[in-house]
């Protein structure tokens, strides 16, 4: 099979392209390296296996041209960072809700009949019962970023009922693991690389959510497609249970080995407007579809952290 990643580059997307290589498919990696490093994929690349694109999905004659002789696509390209649409309001838009509507139409126009695409937990908003069943709504988002994702969501679901697209949506958990390049992870163990002595730590600590690995996440995403075969198909992706943010501090001060760093906690009940405080999925679905996650929550974190400090060089700067 012939498939489209966008944010191949990036950190889920890379891992997905490993599977997609290992299963014999023949990879289109569209990004523009944004946020994305073609060292993920360079081996790949080297081997014949991927192409890059350097491309913008917001640029629709870009994405048009890359869209031919493809079998399916797996949408990731997105702006990662939820913060940002506190600064700035058109990111989500054009990165999300924009780039979402290219794709679909480029793959009308090329007549590309599948689509995966990276939704999120927080299309839920936060009001949810937890754990949230797919079934939940009206669904509320509460950040830009989870508007666009729930504004794509929609475009895709209706270029299933309109053009004939099979599409599989997944509300995916945090996801956490190597590679990746940003997160709460990722910020803990910079600052405590810029600052050994002390981690300030966004709210007040008792934010609450589940950590799913990066690559129990693929190999879910996967198997759920070889699973299921309606034209529209939604399923949240999650591990069982949720971990603190005050414990993944303390995970991250251990593993850092920053024995004396004093964790401050700038207080309230959110990291940053529109940060949902409490998120868990529920993970029947997936799970009724004979997958289930290697990996929980707390274990999860560990091994990110593990991996992050090493790939971030955190203890050779400390040691030197
Ligand atoms: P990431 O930043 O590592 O990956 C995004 C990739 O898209 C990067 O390679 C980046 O260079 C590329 N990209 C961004 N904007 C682009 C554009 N305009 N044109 C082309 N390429 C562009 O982030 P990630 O964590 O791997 O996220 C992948 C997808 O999963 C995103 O859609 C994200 O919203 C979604 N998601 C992630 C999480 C998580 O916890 N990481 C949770 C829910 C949903």
């Amino acid at each position: 099979m012939r498939v489209m990643v966008t944010g191949g580059a990036g950190f889920i997307g890379s891992h997905l392209i490993d599977r997609l290589v290992a299963r014999g498919d023949s990879v289109v990696a569209f990004d523009n390296l944004s946020s994305g490093q073609l060292e993920f994929i360079q081996a790949h690349i080297d081997n014949g296996k991927v192409t890059h694109v350097q491309g913008d999905v917001t640029d629709f004659e870009s994405v048009l041209s890359s869209m031919h002789g493809i079998d399916c696509v797996f949408h990731l390209a997105a702006n990662p960072d939820i913060r940002l649409g506190t600064k700035i309001t058109d990111t989500d838009l054009n990165q999300g809700t924009i780039a979402t509507y290219n794709i679909v139409e480029a793959m009308r126009r090329c007549d590309v009949k599948r689509i995966a695409f990276a939704s999120s937990s927080v299309v839920y908003g936060e009001n949810a019962p937890l754990p949230t069943p797919e079934n939940h709504g009206p669904c509320m988002p509460i950040s830009l970023y989870g508007a666009s994702k729930q504004a794509g969501e929609g475009l895709i679901s209706s270029w299933v009922g309109t053009f004939g697209l099979q599409a599989w949506i997944f509300r995916f958990a945090n996801i956490i693991g190597t590679r990746g390049t940003h997160g709460v992870i990722f910020d803990f163990i910079h600052k405590l690389k810029a600052d050994p002595s002390r981690l300030e730590v966004l709210g007040n600590g008792l934010q609450e959510k589940s950590y799913m690995e990066v690559e129990d996440c693929v190999d879910g995403i996967l198997h759920v497609m070889e699973q299921s075969n309606d034209p529209l198909n939604l399923y949240n992706l999650g591990s069982h249970d949720t971990a603190s943010v005050r414990r993944i501090a303390e995970i991250v001060v251990e593993e850092t080995q920053c024995k004396d760093a004093s964790i401050e906690y700038t207080g309230g009940d959110r990291g940053w407007a529109g940060d949902i405080p409490k998120a868990m999925l529920g993970i029947d679905k997936m799970l009724s579809t004979g997958f289930d996650v290697r990996f929980n929550s707390e274990d999860a974190i560990r091994h990110t952290a593990r991996a992050l400090i090493q790939e971030i060089g955190f203890k050779q700067e400390m040691n030197k």
